[in-house]
């Protein structure tokens, strides 16, 4: 079976692709490189035995994308590419707009004209917004949300919803990640920010390795066990099986939307306290501003993946943490541009 995953060569992308490959599916990956390198291709050649199939392409290109669908029968998409950068996407909204929701409808035009009608959407439990309990469950209200990228979710979930509507025999599957973090065990594929991290758990891999002084902890004045952000961690490894277990639902046509994470909370101050056992050094660390639009602390409710895809994250913090500095060591710069 032919999977097409575009944004395949990034960071959840391709440890979804070894996934996809090990349960005896063929991805064909498109990606543009915006945010990835080629040599992480060799690298799953290299974990798998197989090359996948690769175009260099951007979603938003219809002329590329009906070429791509024309030389390929295709049976699901797998969709993660897009752009992530929170604060980022406060500066450029339209950038967001534009490659986010504009790409994902391009994509699922061309998908529709080629009767592709199994999608799996990127989301991100940034959808819930800042109004909800927690734990988060699926059936939760959606919106009030605090920043475009996480607009640009809500928006393409509602698209992809409004048209399972209009034709229902479309399976529109949206995966809400909560916090993917960790690399595969062998340290060949990872986390590889441009610049500096947005996010904690590559930002402390910075600093544990040497690259960076010590990390900021933004806000110890949260209503939390020890103050700080709380959220719930999910390893890039678990996650990855997740999209394996939501290619189930292929043959079932509807919208179907689950969290992905583990369940569990954890605090900044915990994932510091982790990493420094994973790799015996001392993580520097100093309290800082709390972040403008950070929410205190969420966790997800995984009863739903469990009991309708057989799914469950079986990763610790400690697993996460292990194969972050594994992979860390093995390139502290990062892919090479070519291998
Ligand atoms: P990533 O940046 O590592 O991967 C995205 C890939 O998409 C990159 O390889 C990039 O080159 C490619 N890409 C970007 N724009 C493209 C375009 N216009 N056409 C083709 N390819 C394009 O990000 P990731 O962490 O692997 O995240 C994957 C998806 O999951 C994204 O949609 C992201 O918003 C979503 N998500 C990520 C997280 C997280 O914390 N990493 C959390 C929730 C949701
Ligand atoms: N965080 C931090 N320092 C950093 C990056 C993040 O203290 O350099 C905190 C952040 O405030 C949040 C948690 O770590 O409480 C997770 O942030 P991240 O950006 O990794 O993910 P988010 O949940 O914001 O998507």
């Amino acid at each position: 079976m032919n999977i097409l995953v575009t944004g395949g060569l990034g960071y959840i992308g391709s440890h979804t692709c070894i996934k996809l490959i090990e349960a005896g599916y063929t991805p064909i990956i498109l990606d543009n490189l915006y945010n990835s390198k080629k040599s992480v291709l060799n690298r799953i050649a290299t974990i798998t035995g197989k090359m996948p199939i690769f175009y260099q392409g951007d979603i938003r290109d219809t002329v590329y994308l009906t070429t791509l669908f024309s030389q390929h029968p295709i049976q699901a998409v797998i969709h993660f590419a897009g752009l992530k950068a929170v604060g980022e996407s406060v500066k450029n909204p339209l950038d967001y707009y534009e490659v986010n929701v504009q790409g994902s409808i391009a994509l699922a035009q061309i998908m529709r004209q080629h009767q592709v009608k199994t999608i799996i959407f990127s989301s991100s439990a940034t959808v819930y917004g800042e109004k909800n309990p927690v734990p988060y469950f699926e059936h939760y209200p959606t919106g009030n949300i605090t920043n475009p990228y996480g607009w640009s979710k809500f928006m393409v979930e509602q698209c992809l919803i409004d048209m399972q509507k209009a034709d229902p025999e479309w399976s529109v599957v949206l995966l809400r990640y909560f916090n993917p973090v960790g690399a595969h065990p062998s340290g060949l594929i990872g986390e590889d920010p441009q610049g500096i991290p947005n996010n904690l758990m590559p930002y402390i891999s910075q600093v544990a390795i040497g690259k960076r002084e010590y990390v900021s902890v933004f806000g110890d004045d949260y209503p939390t066990k020890d103050g700080t952000g709380v959220r719930d961690y999910v390893h890039v490894e678990d996650l990855a099986l997740g999209h394996v277990a939501a290619l189930k639902k292929h043959d079932q046509a509807g919208v179907h939307i689950y969290n992905l994470g583990n369940g569990v909370a954890k605090s900044v101050l915990d994932v510091i306290q982790a990493y420094h056992q994973a790799c015996q050094r001392v993580i520097p660390y100093k309290i800082e501003a709390r972040r403008p639009g950070d929410l205190p602390a969420f966790w997800a409710d995984v009863t739903k993946a469990k009991q309708e895809l057989n799914w469950q994250a079986h990763h610790t913090l400690s697993d996460m943490v292990q194969d972050s500095w594994n992979w860390q060591q093995k390139n502290p710069h990062g892919y090479p541009d070519e291998e």
